[in-house]
């Protein structure tokens, strides 16, 4: 078999089963939009990408903070959901389970689950996101979530697989800034090119880590370049042969219900946590081509450390936490 035939026959894409899900359709309380930009605009262009794709019933993960200050954001969830998208919940402030005690973080869940209540009973399922993928740094911590979530009836609804695209987010906001038209397009293709990559390789290391390859949960965020690139995004992952599922689909398979038996206090996925277990990482997670676009139309202070960073220091003055900013390594 030559080489080529071979990479082609291993193609963990071709006919991979995805099911996509959104997560922070408001940003983050800190983290504004830029400027002719905001939930709606960017819901509009998913919801249209989605529909020319037949992906079928995308969950809302978002943290319900920003609405505080913008009530009308909420709005875009009816849009949302007369798409035939649903709503789960992400807590309303976004903190980390590792910077929180178990109370104080579930209190922030009910917080949300207030707000969103109609929107979540009217979807199929109930499922919850932990804020940035963290399942707490001590498992009695996630034993004690999980315990509130199933007498509640949420069901945690895990990132299989993501490719770091709200870390494209700060490049794309400060080419707006500029008005760099060649700058945006830049960000837009990397982000697009990252996509194939990294959902590839976290295939590949699933059917390494389970020994097979579970439906994925895809993540991406509701920013502007995101909502930008989602067109192309669809196009593409079809064009490899990716095959476009519900999280229910996804959500009955073992390996994404169950997770896996690992506890860290690091920013990963689930198949990053798997390939842990396993004993192994995987290799260009998160990507190299992240500096690259940190050197995209640069802005003094505005770097995406920098923006994230500023943005959860401006949640500790909402709840009374230490962030740990090595928990992103
Ligand atoms: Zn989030």
């Amino acid at each position: 078999m030559s080489a080529a035939t071979e990479t082609n026959a291993a193609d963990p894409l071709d006919g991979l089963k995805v099911a996509f899900t959104v997560d922070d359709q408001f940003q983050w309380t800190g983290i504004p939009f830029p400027a002719g930009y905001g939930p709606a605009r960017i819901a509009k262009a998913m919801i249209g990408a989605f529909a020319e794709h037949s992906v079928p019933g995308v969950y809302a993960f978002n943290s319900t903070a920003p609405a505080d200050d913008h009530p009308e954001y909420l709005d875009v969830l009816d849009d949302w959901m007369a798409a035939g998208h649903y709503v789960g919940n992400h807590t309303h402030q976004h903190i980390s389970l590792n910077w929180l005690d178990v109370d104080t973080y579930l209190r922030d869940v009910e917080a949300s689950e207030k707000i969103l209540r109609r929107w979540i009973d009217a979807s199929p399922s109930r499922y919850f996101r932990y804020s940035f993928g963290m399942e707490g740094d001590q498992v009695e911590k996630t034993v004690q979530v999980q315990t509130h979530l199933t007498k509640t009836g949420f069901l945690s609804n895990p990132v299989t697989c993501w490719f770091y695209d709200a870390q494209f987010m700060a490049a794309y906001h400060r080419a707006i800034a500029l008005n760099d038209r060649e700058a945006m397009a830049k960000v837009e293709d990397l982000l697009v090119e990252t996509a194939i990559d990294q959902i590839r390789r976290q295939a590949t290391a699933a059917r390494t880590a389970i020994g097979r390859i579970p439906p994925q949960l895809l993540l991406i965020h509701g920013t502007a370049v995101a909502g930008a690139t989602i067109e192309r995004v669809c196009g593409e992952l079809l064009r490899h042969g990716i095959e476009f599922i519900t999280s229910e689909e996804a959500m009955a398979d073992p390996a994404n219900v169950i997770g896996a038996p690992y506890t860290t206090r690091q920013f990963r996925n689930m198949t990053q946590k798997w390939a842990e277990y396993e004993g192994f990482s995987i290799d260009d997670m998160p990507p190299a081509v992240l500096a690259d676009v940190e050197r995209i139309a640069m802005i003094e202070g505005e770097s995406f450390d920098e923006v994230l960073g500023r943005a959860i220091q401006e949640w500790a003055t909402r709840v009374d936490f230490v962030p740990v900013p090595a928990d992103f390594h």
